[in-house]
């Protein structure tokens, strides 16, 4: 997604009718190539998106439409590695129910987006979920006569074994951000296997568990010849959550994402990783520094 093509979508808190497929934001990285591939925007109640932060704060770098809700982007990031292409999350996907199309929309625009780059579901090789909210695994199936199937067949698929598992519990506070038919289906095929902690995927991708988002969220790690970027997920959903404490009120431990952002930021700022951000609709990403007075700025990178 190009920030000329996304600043207009951001300040209306939907995206204005004719806006075309956004074009895939590419970078190297050693000798891997990193590209996002948005499944398109959707609306998010700035309240919940910024939690106990005051609107009079957020508001400065956020617009909220009239109903309160904020544009936030879809990111997914495709790691060709020159031997694997990888993907990081697949969205909303385009299963949900009417209830949620009511709310959420249903932009599903990641198979479209991937299409317009060169890449079929054919390609994927890999598929790694940060954890299984429905934005964030929606592509990982599709409905297909009656069934649901693995949407990119050849991939394996890589989640927290403790995110399959506080899904399928179902309890009351977030039992609607787990959609099963996400996971479920390759689970049960052995499509999708099921880490226990950090993880090298393949060399120079790993996962490491920050929970605070969700108990066992995992950021994706992806270093090459000497230079690393992470793809934070909802640990830092937007460039506008940099800041230790504007935490979402969607996370269930709060406390435990400040912890991790301390966690991540002890290495990610003195080793200058580019962070890749989930939700961002018109920044995917940027180098979290420190000014001179201690605060965490973010320096874009294009
Ligand atoms: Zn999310």
């Amino acid at each position: 997604m190009s920030p000329d093509s996304t600043t207009n979508q951001r300040n209306a808190g939907v995206p204005p009718a004719g806006v075309g497929v956004p074009r895939p934001h590419g970078i190297s990285l050693g000798d891997f190539e990193l590209s996002i591939f948005s499944d398109g925007i959707y609306p998010l109640d700035g309240g919940a998106f910024f939690g106990v932060v005051p609107k009079l704060m957020w508001s400065k770098k956020a617009v909220a439409d009239e109903r309160n809700f904020v544009a936030a982007g879809l990111n997914c990031l495709l790691i060709r590695t020159g031997k694997q292409n990888i993907l990081v999350e697949t969205g909303v996907g385009n299963k949900l129910s009417e209830k949620m199309i009511k709310i959420y929309g249903q932009p599903a625009k990641l198979l479209d987006n991937l299409g317009a780059g060169g890449v079929a579901p054919d390609d994927i090789d890999i598929v790694i979920n940060t954890h299984l909210h429905f934005d964030h695994c929606g592509w990982n199936t599709v409905r297909r006569a009656g069934r649901v199937t693995a949407t990119f067949p050849k991939a394996k698929y890589y989640v927290q074994e403790g995110e399959v598992r506080h899904g399928r519990e179902q309890h009351i506070r977030d039992a609607v951000s787990y959609i099963s038919d996400n996971y479920d289906p390759l689970v049960k095929s052995g499509q999708m296997e099921l880490l226990r902690g950090d993880h090298e995927i393949v060399p120079g991708v790993s996962v490491r568990v920050f929970p605070g988002h969700t108990f066992h969220m995992q950021a994706v790690i992806v270093t090459s010849v000497g230079k690393t970027a992470c793809y934070i997920s909802d640990l830092i959903p937007t460039v506008a959550h940099i800041d230790l404490t504007w935490v979402m009120a969607f996370d269930l431990s709060p406390i435990e994402t400040i912890n991790s952002r301390q966690r991540y930021y002890a290495q990610a700022i003195p080793e200058r990783w580019l962070t890749v951000f989930t939700h961002g609709a018109d920044v995917p990403w940027a180098c979290i520094e420190k000014d001179l007075a201690g605060k965490l700025v973010a320096r874009p990178v294009v």
